[in-house]
């Protein structure tokens, strides 16, 4: 239902003049569905996600919810007054409060045995029943993290803006927070945006990934499909590996040492970048392909990384099946699987 999604429509916000730090944003946040915010530092991220939860004016552009006008063309609606829940990255527990005091003052209505039912309910999501008593300083990071998630969700938001939500913790804890984490807004059918820099965070989380580069969405979609259909050369880029390749549109191809690929929508003549995931250089184990020499060689999970140099002195990646011999020093052939190749412009 469109209606009850929130819709973001060419924001911008600029803290100085001239200098937009997001500008034309467009995004769409669906219930029941998890979008996360992927970009670097500094492309506008928290800015976005402060905009949506009212904490930011908009200098253009609108943001709404379901056909209520939340900020922009002369309304911007108290952030209170929004139907939307925010996990910051340090938490913001109230320190002289127990955890469930902590989830009950997310909570604006209801008697105080109601406050306390709901506060218990809004734990047992994030499996922290046990630990209902204690203060935020008697928790772990991870522990804070739940109830900090618990706390958003109580006044049941139809959007939940998560900044950054598993940084800080280690790596075993980052992993099993994320599982409590999706599975609780999952239950919950909120709309969910959940920003990170961190690109197998976003591909693990989300239904779908928005691109955010120098202050705006460059491009929008489920995670396989950003992967193997980037639009540009740096939407490539912020989701993982790859090599790019110069090349010239002849006969409908793009042709790269590496082989054509098919180049429609593309002028004849025009110069254009092949974009070549690591697993889509593949070693050919024949006579075909372009010569390149081993130069280091990695075992990574069930494959082998593979750094190689091609003849024009570059190196590349490659990816092969742990059953690949091949060490330093040896020469291969590489070929191209076009599955993982895309033709973008230059
Ligand atoms: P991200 O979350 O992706 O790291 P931010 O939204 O924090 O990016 O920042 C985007 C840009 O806006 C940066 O250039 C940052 O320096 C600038 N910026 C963010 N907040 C402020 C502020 N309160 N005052 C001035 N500039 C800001």
């Amino acid at each position: 239902m469109t209606t009850q999604s929130l819709q973001v429509d060419g924001a911008e916000v600029r803290f100085s003049p001239g200098t937009a730090a997001i500008r034309d944003v467009r995004l769409t946040l669906t219930p029941g569905k998890v979008t996360a915010l992927l970009g670097p530092s500094g492309s506008g991220k928290s800015t976005l996600l402060r905009a949506i939860a009212g904490l930011e004016r908009l200098h253009g552009g609108m943001i709404g919810f379901g056909g209520e006008a939340w900020s922009g063309q002369g309304a911007h609606l108290a952030p209170e007054k929004r139907r939307c829940g925010v996990v910051f990255q340090d938490y913001a527990l109230f320190p002289h409060l127990t955890a469930e005091k902590n989830v009950a003052f997310g909570l604006r209505s209801g008697s105080r045995r109601e406050k306390q039912t709901a506060a218990m309910e809004g734990l047992a999501r994030v499996e922290l029943t046990h630990r209902a008593h204690a203060y935020p300083h008697e928790l772990s990071g991870g522990e804070q993290q739940r109830v900090a998630l618990a706390r958003a969700l109580a006044p049941r938001p139809a959007v939940m803006l998560l900044d950054e939500p598993f940084s800080g913790l280690d790596r075993r804890l980052r992993a099993e927070l994320r599982e409590t984490t999706i599975a609780a807004l999952r239950a919950a059918g909120t709309a969910a945006l959940i920003v990170t820099h961190d690109a197998d965070e976003a591909m693990a989380v989300a239904d779908e990934i928005a691109l955010m580069a120098s202050g705006t969405i460059i491009q929008t979609g489920a995670p396989d499909r950003l992967y193997l259909e980037p639009v540009s050369e740096t939407a490539a880029r912020l989701l993982g590996d790859m090599e790019a390749f110069d090349a010239t549109v002849a006969a409908g191809e793009a042709l790269t040492a590496l082989g054509a690929l098919p180049a429609p929508g593309f002028a004849e003549g025009a110069k254009v970048r092949v974009l070549v995931r690591p697993e889509g250089i593949v070693v050919s184990g024949g006579p075909d392909g372009l010569e390149a020499e081993v130069l280091n060689r990695r075992p990574s999970g069930g494959h082998v990384k593979l750094d190689l140099r091609l003849p024009d002195g570059r190196t590349a990646q490659a990816r092969a099946a742990i059953t690949d011999t091949h060490a330093s020093g040896d020469r291969v052939r590489l070929t191209m699987d076009p599955r993982f190749a895309r033709v973008v412009a230059f």
